[in-house]
């Protein structure tokens, strides 16, 4: 399954490299195909092998030889091995757990390509992130029908409106490279954590912040960038979101070991 999964992702990266691509620029993600930026030699099918094309190429365009980003390999790459890292985590056992696997997988794909679109262009488009509202609730509605835990998705919206407000008030009060492009992805982000549990929410949630945090004040001792001058805190926001996505549970697990509790939460 992992494996399945890794050959998924590496398709489904390619894909990405497109959507991150055109859609800050306003064009279709469907039309016209994949052209070398440099000649505007159209990429044919051979060429256009996940990962596999850009290593047989070298980085480079099979008619004039121009250099291809290495971000195109890199963002194979990450989505291959997460899709992989996902299905390994959360096996498709029962109908439910399918639909949730489904569910994040369609989150890693949309965590990526919001990433890589904030730290370009600063921006979190409404494109990506007002359907995942629609997309997460169907697919975590439709897993809760199929396994009877309709706590779980009550648990998913109120999630979504803790971090809803929690980043409005952030918004509201610190002005600096925080904006409602964040609170919408925030909201997003809360509904599939809160989805897989308490503890996964505040993991994913205090990971943001711990990461955000670190990075800023290592750039401000390195003098690279003075404070609240706008470094995007999406990427930190996701990364952190999938740190709880795959840590929440068993750290909430360590830390009542830690104090001879067995019950879980
Ligand atoms: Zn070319």
């Amino acid at each position: 399954m992992p494996i399945l999964a890794f050959v998924l992702g590496s398709l489904i990266g390619s894909f990405l490299n497109v959507v991150i691509y055109r859609l800050p620029r306003r064009k279709s993600v469907v039309s016209p195909k994949s052209a070398c930026p440099h000649c505007n030699v159209l990429i044919s099918g051979y060429d256009n092998i996940p990962i596999l094309s850009w290593l047989i190429l070298r980085g480079k365009c099979r008619s004039c030889r121009t250099r291809i980003s290495s971000r195109y390999i890199f963002i194979e790459i990450v989505t291959a091995t997460l899709f992989a890292l996902i299905a390994w985590k959360f096996p498709p056992v029962t109908a439910a757990k399918a639909l949730e696997l489904v569910a994040l997988l369609y989150l890693a794909a949309i965590s990526i390509v919001l990433a890589m679109i904030d730290l370009e262009t600063h921006t979190l488009p409404n494109r990506i992130v007002l359907p995942s509202y629609i997309i997460g609730s169907v697919l975590m509605g439709a897993s809760a029908i199929a396994s009877g835990d309709f706590y779980s998705l009550g648990r998913a919206f109120l999630g979504a409106a803790v971090m809803w407000l929690l980043y409005l008030f952030m918004a509201l009060t610190y002005n600096g490279g925080m904006g409602f492009g964040d609170v919408k992805t925030a909201g997003a982000l809360g509904l599939f954590l809160g989805y897989l549990g308490w503890t996964v929410l505040i993991v994913g949630a205090f990971s943001a912040f711990l990461l955000g945090g670190i990075f800023a004040l290592g750039l401000m001792m390195t003098k690279k960038v003075k404070l609240k001058s706008g470094i995007p805190f999406g990427p930190w926001m996701l990364v952190g979101a999938w740190i709880g996505i795959f840590l929440g549970g068993g750290i909430a697990e360590g830390y009542l070991n830690l104090f001879g509790l067995t019950q879980g939460i």
